[in-house]
């Protein structure tokens, strides 16, 4: 069987016409799928009986299936657990913020990046998600908020794994989202961060597509940054620093640079003072994440004093500077929490 969901719109044409099929019933099958997510065939009621039947025995439009859920307290964070048809299973989460229903996708199942902070690595990588699987967990959320007359605003794919490392079905997933046929997602309304897999980054770049680079830094020296982010012995913050220089030259898009606050580990003020002269000119910004405590870690946020400290260090030192805002604490919205708690329980 063909999985459908995930294929581009001149993918499905070219097969219906295999099939003997007129080019337009292409674009039918791509309202009914993607425009009315509709997953069964037989409903399809403009299509031929004959295209209804091929399309039943040789194709399934494959979606993903709710394991598992929590709310936070205040309603506004939602998490799932979906599964795939293979039964592996992904976080994604939904954030309801002031300015629209912004959700957090996944890109792998598990993580092999081995971040020293992170709960999505602990159980390493399974595998890559295709597009479909990332258009399934978008559609997935899509499809629930419809039901309240609302949408998905914006997309962060930041969720497990590390989207550079599965860069084609990344690419093809942004695309697809962005076509009028499926969700007609702006480019300025999606966010991808990454590790900082060097050659990908000016890959990206190059492809010319207006989203918003995230680029995880948490620390502001390598000694510190490879005991963190492994990665960094691969591909060195100097390096990672000057692909996001030339990404923002390149797209005039201003790079965030994400720094987890850990309590006595990189918040002290001598850090923010290398971070500074670290970006000093760059167009780019930082956002202060202070640290979800995971528990197989010793490690915590620090005091709202010293976050403060931090921040306002390089407030003054006229660096772009955000705190994020917390969302779902009380349902461990840290990445890979509630999936390795099920992981765990299996
Ligand atoms: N691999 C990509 C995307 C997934 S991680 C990347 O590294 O950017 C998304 C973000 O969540 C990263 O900035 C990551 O460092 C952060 N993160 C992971 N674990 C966290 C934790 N326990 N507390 C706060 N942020 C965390």
């Amino acid at each position: 069987m063909i999985n459908i969901f995930g294929q581009t719109l001149p993918e499905m044409t070219e097969m219906l016409m295999e099939w003997g099929f007129p080019k337009f019933r292409g674009k039918q099958l791509a309202d009914w799928m993607y425009g009315r997510s509709v997953t069964d065939f037989s409903v399809m009621n403009n299509l031929p009986l004959k295209m209804r039947e091929k399309l039943a025995a040789e194709c399934v439009i494959d979606r993903a299936l709710r394991v598992d859920q929590m709310d936070s307290s205040d309603g506004r964070t939602s998490k799932f657990l979906l599964n795939f048809s293979d039964g592996v299973g992904v976080e994604t989460v939904l954030m309801r913020q002031p300015y629209g229903n912004s959700i957090c996708v996944s890109s792998q199942a598990g993580c092999n990046m081995g971040c020293a902070f992170c709960a999505s690595t602990l159980h390493g990588m399974v595998r890559n998600l295709t597009a479909g699987e990332m258009l399934a967990q978008t559609y997935y959320i899509n499809d629930l908020l419809k039901q309240e007359g609302a949408k998905v605003d914006t997309i962060v794919i930041m969720g497990s794994g590390e989207p550079l490392t599965n860069y084609d079905n990344v690419l093809k997933y942004m695309r697809l989202m962005h076509e009028d046929y499926c969700l007609g997602m702006g480019y300025r309304n999606i966010t991808l961060s990454t590790s900082g897999i060097v050659p990908n980054i000016y890959r990206l770049a190059e492809e010319g597509l207006p989203i918003n680079l995230s680029i995880s830094l948490h620390a502001p020296e390598d000694a510190l940054r490879s005991e963190l982010m492994p990665i960094n012995r691969k591909y060195p913050m100097a390096e990672v620093v000057k692909a996001g220089a030339a990404y923002g030259n390149l797209t005039h898009r201003r790079v965030t640079y994400e720094y987890i606050l850990i309590d006595g580990v990189n918040d002290n003020i001598k850090q923010a003072e290398e971070l500074t002269d670290l970006l000093k000119g760059q167009l780019a910004s930082v956002n202060l994440i202070p640290i979800n405590p995971v528990v197989e870690r010793n490690w915590n946020r620090p005091s709202l004093k010293r976050i403060g400290s931090f921040e306002k260090y390089l407030m003054q030192h006229n660096i772009t500077v955000t705190v994020r805002r917390e969302m779902g604490n009380d349902i461990q919205a840290a990445c890979g929490q509630l999936r390795n708690r099920h992981i765990e329980e299996n």
